[in-house]
């Protein structure tokens, strides 16, 4: 990571649009309003999804009290984001401890004795990912498209705005646990006392009260939505590659970062053409004569027809290959090739003509298989075709 993009980095509560001295409710409720503003599917503005992507990173700091107390000391330096301590030549730590959020031994600590000492704030979950199917023409798979999918997701419902309250007021904290969504607990054991804690059963964990729930999410804070998607698929893509489409699956249920939505592709088989990885196959249906005597034909391609010698003596079975007639590598230019498979096709119905033709190569071609003895011999056979 280099220096540029850190000085580049805008101030994470510049990109909030709150102050320094904002609460976690009100950044939340900042990042909720410019999430909205700037997401890609709601906010056409080229601009918008880059805007989105330093929301959401801003918001990942500035969400957690330990990242967002390194930040307030030591700017983006800590944030542990990209452009953070990479920035250091070799990695050095300059500032003398293991992690910028504090001791090392803390987490150690907090596993094996339950905490005693800190509460910490629950951290939100991530809303949950989405599968999508996209099915595409073996075209598009080759040049790439823009298509519109459409999902089925759960959405922060706009009219509490995620809080589950009637007209988005704050839920007051659980009697039971006190707003901490944990019940602690002495546990007796051989090798002493131990405190357990366990999610609260009154409010489920999160630490609130639904006491007046918004009547159009029914108090759950997330509705589901029908949205349509525009997916740019990749020139080069192939059967199975999956899209991430990041930020763009479930909202989470807690305030936490929106999942995101995985679009599997399936290409639709095409009538004449098969691909393996980036080569495209054909199949080159001539006749006998063309085979036997060469021809200029036209050659189906993805691109389009172009011309072909197909040599004197050709066999059925045959391979020829079309440079840079196949699919491309993702993100690549150059194109893989297209290999064609000669398909020799015996006529099933002659004419008279074609007959007595057929009959005059057969006396005049030697015969590669060895040819039944006695009364009707080979020849005997030809004199009958030509008797007619
Ligand atoms: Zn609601
Ligand atoms: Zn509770």
């Amino acid at each position: 990571m280099s220096q540029e993009t850190m000085a580049g980095k805008r101030d994470y509560y510049q990109v909030l649009e709150v102050t320094r001295s904002a609460t976690a409710e009100e950044i939340r409720r900042s990042y909720r309003r410019l999430a909205r503003k700037y997401h890609p599917d709601l906010n056409p503005a080229p601009e918008a999804e880059e805007h989105f992507k330093e929301i959401n990173e801003a918001y990942e700091v500035l969400s957690d009290d330990d990242r967002r107390s390194s930040y307030d000391r030591f700017g983006h330096a800590a944030s542990g984001m990209p452009g953070g301590f990479g920035g250091f030549p070799g990695g050095a730590d300059p500032f003398g401890f293991g992690s910028a959020s504090g001791s090392p031994f803390a987490d150690i600590f907090e596993t094996f004795f339950g905490a005693a000492n800190t509460q910490r704030p629950r951290t939100p979950t991530r809303g949950a990912d989405i599968q999508v199917t996209l099915a595409i023409e073996f075209e598009e798979a080759i040049f790439g498209a823009e298509k519109d999918i459409e999902v089925t997701r759960l959405e922060v419902c706009e009219s509490c705005d995620g809080t589950r309250m009637r007209d988005g007021q704050q839920p007051p904290a659980c009697s039971v646990c006190h707003g901490s969504g944990q019940v602690r607990r002495a546990q007796q054991t051989i090798l002493g006392q131990f405190m357990t804690s366990t999610p609260c059963s009154a409010c489920d964990g999160t630490g609130v009260t639904i006491s007046d729930p918004c009547p159009d999410c029914r108090g759950r804070g997330r509705v589901a939505r029908t949205r349509t998607i525009t997916v740019s698929v990749p020139a080069g893509i192939d059967e199975n590659a999956s899209l991430r489409l990041t930020g763009q699956g479930e909202a989470s249920p807690d305030g936490g970062l929106a999942g995101n939505a995985y679009v599997r592709i399936v290409v639709k088989p095409h009538p004449l053409f098969t691909r393996k990885e980036r080569t495209i196959h054909s199949p080159l249906r001539v006749n006998v004569a063309q085979a036997a005597l060469g021809d200029e034909l036209e050659v189906e391609t993805i691109d389009g027809p172009v011309a072909f010698r197909l040599p004197e003596g050709t066999q059925a079975g045959q391979q020829f290959r079309l440079k840079g007639r196949g699919a491309p590598s993702i993100g690549g230019s150059d194109r893989g090739d297209q290999i064609v498979t000669v398909q020799v096709v015996t006529p099933r119905k002659l004419t008279p003509e074609q007959r007595e033709l057929f009959a005059q190569l057969a006396v005049s071609l030697d015969s590669e298989a060895p040819r039944v003895e006695g009364e009707r011999t080979f020849f005997s056979r030809v004199k009958d075709a030509l008797r007619w």
